[in-house]
């Protein structure tokens, strides 16, 4: 029998996708994917989860109801201003289902954003960042006068560079439009800077993404949207049922119980963020640049080169393409991690320099 013809079944802007492949390279340390090096659940208290284990043959609470309550409880908002995803990936495609495109975002930026457009069939536009990796305002505002975006995405601090965008802009361009500005704040526990939050009540068309994967729970797959509520009622009205595992409301309940843990691990990775900074711009060929998030993008020649031979020792760094020339994107690990990361690409720019 001929072969199915699957491929010319698939939508045409589907055909044309590459499945994000979330590269399993194994390695002793694991600096690639933004994730806290701690883990912020002891076993001790799995034994405060034992109802949870115990009605693993029912569903999901589907509103998550005491998650949402604690949640809300912190971020000084009502639980109809928030909505829990399987990820704020979920999320972002929540978003693009319910309000189609056109969408908007800067580049380089997080990848689900041209990801999820694409997949689901949208016009999608990115503006290249201007040098200093900020907001190109003049060429967004003209775009969207021209265009008309439904959807704009800005990640402050902005992944892969780690710079949060500047106030005033991101204000422009949420004053200026008739549209939804999403500040993806995934990054925002690790900023010096106060985020978004205090000014939803202000603007309606604001909303905010966060995640509990940059803060010790990327297994949890847990993230949420905060805005005003006819924003969020709409969204809820694509979100699938019982989207958030039991496993998954129990953990970030007892994280947010016990969220004076997690407040010590982002103290500590902030204080190895500039400590490897500094050692960073020590060293010779490279340039960090400063970051507001939980990883420093560096510029280094023979980038590609530099990033296989880490693998060789171990180490595993995020390269980064063409979206960023020469570029390497490291994540803030423990202090010996840090410290073996440093040692390593020491010994490689030394021998690479004496060939
Ligand atoms: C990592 C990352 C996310 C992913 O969040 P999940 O909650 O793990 O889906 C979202 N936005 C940005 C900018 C990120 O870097």
């Amino acid at each position: 029998m001929d072969e199915f013809p699957f491929y010319e079944l698939t939508r045409k802007n589907i055909q044309s996708l590459e499945a994000y492949i979330a590269k399993d390279i194994p390695c002793r340390i694991k600096l690639d994917a933004n994730e806290s090096p701690y883990c912020p659940i002891s076993i001790d208290s799995i034994s405060s989860m034992k109802e949870f284990f115990l009605s693993l043959n029912r569903y999901p609470d589907p509103e998550a109801k005491e998650l949402k309550k604690l949640l809300s409880k912190n971020l000084n908002i009502a639980p109809e201003n928030l909505l829990l995803g399987n990820g704020s990936d979920e999320i972002i495609c929540y978003l693009i289902t319910t309000f189609g495109g056109p969408i908007l975002y800067p580049s380089p930026t997080f990848v689900m954003y041209a990801i999820a457009s694409q997949a689901s069939g949208q016009k999608h536009r990115a503006i290249p960042l201007d040098e200093h990796f900020d907001l190109d305002i003049d060429k967004i505002l003209k775009t969207i006068k021209k265009e008309k975006p439904k959807l704009i995405f800005l990640s402050s601090p902005n992944n892969p560079t780690g710079n949060c965008f500047s106030t005033e802009k991101i204000l422009k361009i949420i004053e200026s439009s008739k549209n939804i500005v999403v500040i993806d704040e995934a990054y925002q526990p690790f900023s010096s800077k106060r985020g978004f939050l205090p000014l939803l009540k202000d603007y309606p068309n604001l909303a905010i993404l966060r995640t509990f994967s940059k803060i010790g729970l990327a297994a949890i797959r847990t993230g949420f949207l905060i805005g005003h509520e006819n924003l969020i009622r709409e969204v809820n009205k694509v979100r699938l049922p019982y989207n958030i595992g039991s496993l998954p409301q129990a953990i970030a309940i007892e994280a947010i119980r016990n969220k004076k843990v997690i407040s010590e691990h982002i103290k500590a990775i902030i204080k190895e963020r500039e400590r490897l900074f500094k050692e960073l711009s020590l060293l010779e060929g490279v340039k960090p640049f400063p970051s507001e998030a939980n990883f420093i993008l560096f510029k280094v020649k023979d980038a590609e080169n530099i990033h296989k031979k880490l693998i060789e020792k171990g180490i595993l760094v995020r390269y980064m393409g063409n979206a960023l020339k020469d570029s390497l994107r490291v994540t803030v690990g423990t202090p010996e991690e840090n410290n073996a990361f440093i040692d390593s690409l020491k010994d490689i720019i030394d021998k690479l320099k004496n060939k």
